[in-house]
């Protein structure tokens, strides 16, 4: 029989409605509180900064089914359904009797799966009368899809990119710039907060917690403004989860069902996307399969950090999240996976993780690129260095079968690839890239800062 590469939706087939895990997951994740008066949120105190929709979906814990609307629907269409593809050159690569998918999300206009939250978030705010956007980018992934997707639904987006990224990543920046985006180098004397700093310090090179700043000040003081994100929060896992559905038909046209799924962990939303639909047959059917999150051991949220309460920027401007961290004072190492620095986890995935419900591997930046050069030869996609933790973990799983014969079934996401990267393997192939090694005192030391919030 001729095998099988690739599965595909037929677009009348591609989900209709995103699946929520929160209505039916067992402990529901604790409240997000207000800072001031550590009093649990409601949807309206999230209203000033994010569009309202967005608002309530992020606290739904009642609805597993929320519509897609037809306009995102019909944007969906322009890349998915995305393929489902058998990856038989890793596997003969390997010489593993295990059966190993990908979900390719590469294939989005701007190479990521950060374009299935852009899209809706862009739709709502354009629903609610909003005009201008906002958002923060380091190095550049999630500025790129909002650029996009504001143009798509006609709204003008400014984007505060970190400096150095600004300067050291210069086609991002062209990226965000050829749709159309305002693309600001951070700190920037256009916000108080980007003054402030600049007259202190004028060569500062920027930080993700200084760029959320002015993003979030330019929102509150311009009229009909809001702020997006592009992971961390649950409506934007929530948007991913279109990546399971399809994933679900997919591996049912193949046939099989998966043993065990992988995602590479940045804040959790590509995870999400591609566990939570599976997930929900582990909640309520008992089905047994293993959840594996890919996090950087230079980030070691899941694996090393500390369930509490915390904020989920650096500067104290969200609300308190329950969720695994490392403190939102941690510095992460300069990977080359700038998409997986980020101290903390979703509260979903934190809830989660706590129940025992999905499990976590921390992977080395030297494995992370051996992982991704194997995979770039054995299935010709060059993986983005985020994705390549992905790579890693299924790979370190595929082996294990090999070992003990085993025939499993393992699903990871390809969350993105990695033309726009191509810097980071040259100083992989030149032998200049290192594992950062993180002792448990400093991860305690950050741990006791925040242990009273
Ligand atoms: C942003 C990004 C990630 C990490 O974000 P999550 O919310 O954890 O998915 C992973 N891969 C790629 C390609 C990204 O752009």
């Amino acid at each position: 029989m001729e095998k099988k590469k690739r599965y595909f939706l037929a677009e009348e087939d591609i989900p209709r409605y995103w699946y929520n895990i929160q209505a039916d997951m067992v402990n529901k994740p604790m409240p997000p509180l207000n800072p001031a008066t550590k009093q649990p949120l409601k949807p309206e105190d999230l209203y000033p900064i994010f569009a309202e929709e967005l608002s309530r979906q992020e606290l739904n814990q009642t609805d597993a089914w929320i519509e897609i609307p037809e306009e995102v629907r019909e944007m969906y269409k322009y890349y998915r359904s995305t393929p489902l593809v058998r990856a038989y050159g890793l596997e003969k690569a390997l010489g593993t009797p295990a059966h190993i998918y990908f979900k390719n999300e590469s294939v989005s206009p701007i190479g990521s799966h950060k374009l299935n939250s852009a899209l809706a978030q862009a739709y709502y705010c354009k629903k609610e009368g909003v005009t201008n956007v906002t958002t923060e980018t380091g190095a550049g992934q999630w500025g790129a899809a909002l650029s996009y997707a504001a143009k798509v639904f006609g709204l003008e987006a400014a984007v505060y990119q970190v400096k150095i990224s600004y300067e050291q990543k210069p086609y991002r920046r062209s990226i965000m710039q050829t749709f159309g985006a305002q693309v600001t180098a951070s700190p920037s004397m256009s916000t108080r907060a980007g003054k402030d700093i600049l007259t202190k310090n004028p060569n500062y090179q920027g930080s993700l917690g200084t760029a959320i700043s002015e993003a979030i000040e330019l929102a509150r003081t311009t009229p009909n403004c809001k702020y997006t994100l592009g992971s961390v929060l649950s409506h934007v896992t929530l948007h991913q989860t279109i990546i399971g559905l399809e994933a679900e038909k997919q591996m049912e046209m193949a046939g099989e069902y998966p043993d065990i799924i992988i995602g590479c962990f940045g804040g959790g939303s590509n995870f999400g996307g591609i566990c939570f639909p599976f997930m929900r047959h582990s909640i309520k059917e008992g089905k047994k399969t293993r959840y594996i999150a890919a996090e950087p051991a230079s980030c070691p949220k899941l694996t090393r950090g500390h369930f509490q309460y915390d904020f989920g920027d650096e500067a104290g401007y969200t609300p308190l999240l329950p969720m695994f961290t490392l403190g939102h004072n941690f510095a992460p190492a300069n990977i080359h996976a700038g998409g997986l620095r980020y101290h903390g986890a979703g509260v979903i995935v934190s809830q989660l993780l706590k129940d025992g419900l999905m499990e976590a591997t921390d992977i080395q930046q030297l494995e992370s690129f051996d992982a991704g050069c194997l995979f770039a030869k054995a299935e010709g996609i060059i993986p983005a260095p985020e994705s390549c933790h992905a790579i890693a973990a299924a790979i370190n799983e595929a082996k294990a079968c090999k070992e003990s014969g085993e025939e499993k079934v393992i699903l990871f996401n390809l969350s993105g690839h990695g033309l726009i990267d191509m810097a980071a393997y040259d100083q992989y192939l030149a032998g200049n890239l290192t594992n950062y090694e993180l002792k448990d005192e400093d991860i305690q030391h950050n741990l006791d800062e925040i242990k009273d919030l």
